[in-house]
């Protein structure tokens, strides 16, 4: 469906009735004429004022509609201007309708005014070439075809003329004939221009004009009795029809085409016309030569004219050349662009695509989505098949994709696993049901090779609001895309502007967190892990903090999100792990034996999806003095299932002796099936099921609780439970068979050096007393 079809805002149909009655005068005119011209000629003569006064209403209605370019309206009150002098010439012939012989003057005149009017509209109209070359290629056809014709005219028309016509009469008349070829070549000019304003159906319309007026003048000069009649009450209403008609078209369909409005065969023709000029030139020059000539004179005659002909023959055929070269550029230009718009893997529209098809609808003012759908986990997917599968999978979800848009809605692959829909509506609800569709057609199977994959995909709507552009609304559906991911995936998201000011928000923290590792704003806290059973100090795990100069303390719940999303975890993970590593140095140091054996470091994904973090971590260790056993790497559960690169650099580290924990336990999909898959020495359960234990409310947490500690023991895993608040949990989860711990209730994360102190200090009974 292209964008014109959609009902919306394309004004009412108008100029109807004008249009009505010119056919109605001119049909009550070919009525009269076919019944043998009945009664007073005045009869016949009334069509034509009629007529043309409803072409001048028709131009007038156009000339002041709103919403047409401003060229586009000034070329159709030019068109009423010519309508009103044609309208004089009309009244002139219907009150000298008595003695109509031969073309009159006052009637001839008039008519040139408006022939010549109409002719300057057009040449105003914007051309292709508004060079100085391409001004002087259109004189140079006008002139040929102007001479040839007022020759054509002069010898021929006006020789059939009776013999009283009168001198002034003939001038008027040729001039008023070749004025009309002379416009039929400016009409064809307009057409062929590539920008061309007024409508192409109107322009065509137009044509008719110049060929009455044509027709009208030799009949007049010329014809029988009977055509002389016919054409002198015919002309008027005819050309006042095509007006009339041709400004309706022009209200109907106001968007000016973005294509030429005359195809390259009619556009041949135009370019034709000087050669058909120069061969009646020089079939006349023959003919007069053959009355008026010596056989010496002739001979030397049609010896210039064949020159001439051949001169001819040579240039159309150059013409033609030209002609077929260009046809082939044209075809290789639609060729690229249809390239430049779309996707070669799915053959969906690419981004360059997307973007103008979404930028089309919202200048055309009508209503549009921006649906963004990005494949949920893909890169472990494509990790896991290999690049050749992953090419087919997302060829696959193209197909899919397109298989479950309704007409009207272009699919688009953006780049990568994330792909675009265009939703031709402005309503939430009607975008949301779209939404759904596609996602539900993307959740089923797809096969590759003999494999069967489950797919989810998270999607962001954006509405089109008044006065976004194309890149405005894209961006926020990729911002909506976010948070339907960080929602947790497998759901979509309508962007709300607050999303945006979210989204400035961590970029500004982005920024200045930039700044802050630079200026070493952050520094590192040390929260002591406990041995349940002894109480004694076991470990600590470093947490990083911010202290901002301006905004206090940032807590790493906000800037941990916004360092992974930015890539600057990387620099600032770099900066703890060495930080942490020398602080234990440190403490071993000064506390030998008494000093914790390990430090828990936490890394983001993005880290172990580095290539180099395990010579990072081993050129750290080494640099600090440190071996393999006094570092444990803390990862979270949905980090490691990422792909093959993480899955290696964590294998590395474990056979380097690295211990590694899964952080946050329980809480991820898959954790079973982890820890068949990844060398874990450290199971951290997390705080969630800790907060509900001592109550014993949430018997589901209980036994994941009770589940976990089993299990660690079962696989000969440490299992540390985390945040502790009470001595109840405590004693439950020593219960439960947990003999490691930390949380508020030991100890909060303390500075480097109140965590020395623990280490020279003898164990603090965590509640061992009650045991
Ligand atoms: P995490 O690794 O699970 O760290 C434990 C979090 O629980 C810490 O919050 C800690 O202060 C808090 N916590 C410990 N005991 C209790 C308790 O009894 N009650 C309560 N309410 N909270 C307790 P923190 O320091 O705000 O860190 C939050 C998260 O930020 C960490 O969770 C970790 O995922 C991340 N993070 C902190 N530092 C780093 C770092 O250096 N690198 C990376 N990649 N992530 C870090
Ligand atoms: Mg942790
Ligand atoms: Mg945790």
């Amino acid at each position: 469906m292209s964008a014109r079809e959609t009902a919306g805002d394309r004004p009412r149909p108008g100029g109807l009735a004008p249009a009505a009655v010119a056919l109605a005068a001119t049909l009550a005119v070919v009525g009269w004429l076919l019944l043998g011209a009945p009664g007073n000629l005045y009869v016949g003569y009334a069509g034509g004022p009629i007529a043309m006064a409803a072409a001048v209403v028709a131009c007038w209605q156009v000339g002041s509609t709103a919403p047409l370019p401003r060229a586009v309206r000034s070329f159709w009150r030019q068109l009423r201007y010519a309508g009103v002098f044609l309208l004089i010439s009309a009244v002139i012939s219907l009150l000298r309708a008595n003695n109509n012989t031969g073309l009159s003057p006052y009637v001839g005149l008039p008519m040139l005014a408006g022939v010549v009017i109409l002719m300057v509209a057009m040449l105003r109209l914007p051309f292709g070439e508004r060079t100085a070359l391409g001004w002087l290629r259109a004189l140079l056809d006008g002139a040929t075809v102007a001479v040839a014709s007022t020759l054509i005219f002069w010898y021929v028309v006006l020789d059939l003329a009776p013999p009283g016509t009168s001198l002034v009469a003939r001038i008027a008349a040729a001039v008023v004939g070749v004025s009309g070829v002379l416009l039929l070549v400016v009409i064809g000019k307009a057409a062929a221009a590539p920008s061309a304003a007024v409508h192409p159906a109107s322009l065509r319309v137009l044509a008719v004009a110049p060929l009455v007026d044509m027709a009208g003048t030799i009949l007049l000069i010329a014809g029988e009795q009977r055509g002389r009649l016919t054409l002198s009450v015919l002309a008027l209403p005819l050309v006042a029809l095509s007006m009339a008609v041709s400004a309706h078209l022009q209200r109907r369909e106001p968007g000016a085409p973005a294509q030429p409005v005359i195809g390259a065969a009619q556009r041949s023709i135009f370019n034709l016309l000087p050669f058909i000029a120069v061969t009646a030139t020089a079939a006349l020059v023959v003919s007069v030569s053959a009355q008026e000539m010596s056989t010496r004179q002739r001979t030397v005659i049609i010896g210039a004219v064949l020159i001439a002909g051949f001169v001819v023959a040579r240039q159309l055929l150059s013409l033609h050349e030209n002609n077929i070269a260009l046809r082939g550029i044209r075809r290789q230009q639609a060729e690229l662009e249809r390239l430049a718009l779309s996707d070669n893997l799915t053959g969906l529209l690419n981004r360059t695509g997307f973007g103008m098809a979404l930028a089309e609808r919202i200048d055309e003012r009508l209503p549009a989505t921006a649906l963004l759908i990005d494949i949920d986990d893909f890169k472990m997917i494509n990790d896991t098949l290999g690049p050749a599968a992953g090419d087919q999978l997302l060829y696959h979800l193209g197909q899919r994709l397109r298989e479950h848009c309704r007409p009207g809605e272009p699919a688009a692959r953006l780049g990568g696993d994330e792909y675009a829909v265009l939703l031709p509506t402005d309503d939430p609800v009607v975008a949301e049901a779209a939404t759904a569709r596609l996602l539900a057609g993307l959740g089923e199977p797809f096969r590759i090779g003999d494999q069967q994959l489950l797919l989810h995909a998270s999607a962001g709507i954006a509405v089109a609001a008044d006065g976004e552009s194309a890149d405005e609304v894209q961006r926020n559906a990729d911002i909506a895309m976010y948070a339907a991911k960080e929602s947790g995936k497998a759901s979509w998201v309508r962007f709300e502007p607050r999303m945006r000011q979210d989204m400035t928000l961590h970029a500004r923290l982005a920024g200045e967190l930039h700044d802050a590792i630079v200026q070493g704003q952050l520094r590192l806290v040390y929260q002591p892990v406990f041995d349940l059973e002894t109480g004694a100090l076991h470990g600590a795990e470093a947490l990083v903090r911010w202290r901002h100069p301006t905004r206090g303390f940032v807590s790493p719940g906000d800037f941990i999100p916004v360092a992974e999303r930015s890539g600057l975890i990387v620099p600032l993970g770099s900066w703890v792990l060495r930080e942490a590593c020398e602080q234990l140095a440190r403490w071993r140091a000064a506390f030998g034996p008494g000093a914790i054996e390990a430090i828990n470091v936490n890394v983001a994904v993005r880290q172990l999806r580095d290539g180099g973090f395990v010579d990072e971590v081993a050129a750290v260790l080494s640099e600090t003095g440190l071996t393999s056993r006094n570092l444990i790497i803390e990862v979270t559960e949905s980090s490691v299932v990422d792909g093959w690169q993480v899955r290696e650099t964590l294998q590395a580290l474990h056979e380097m002796g690295v211990r590694l924990a899964l952080d946050d336990f329980g809480t991820g999909q898959s954790s079973l099936s982890l820890l068949r898959a990844f060398p874990v020495d450290v199971l951290k359960l997390d705080k969630s099921f800790v907060d509900g234990i001592a109550e014993g409310a949430d018997r589901g947490r209980l036994a994941v609780a009770a589940a976990v500690a089993q299990l660690a023991e079962y696989l000969q895993l440490k299992a540390v439970a985390e945040g502790i608040e009470n001595a109840e949990q405590l004693e439950r989860l020593r219960e439960m068979g947990y003999r490691y711990g930390q949380g508020f209730f030991m100890a909060k994360p303390l500075p480097a050096e109140e965590c020395g102190k623990l280490m020279s200090a003898p164990p603090v009974q965590v509640g061992v007393s009650s045991a």
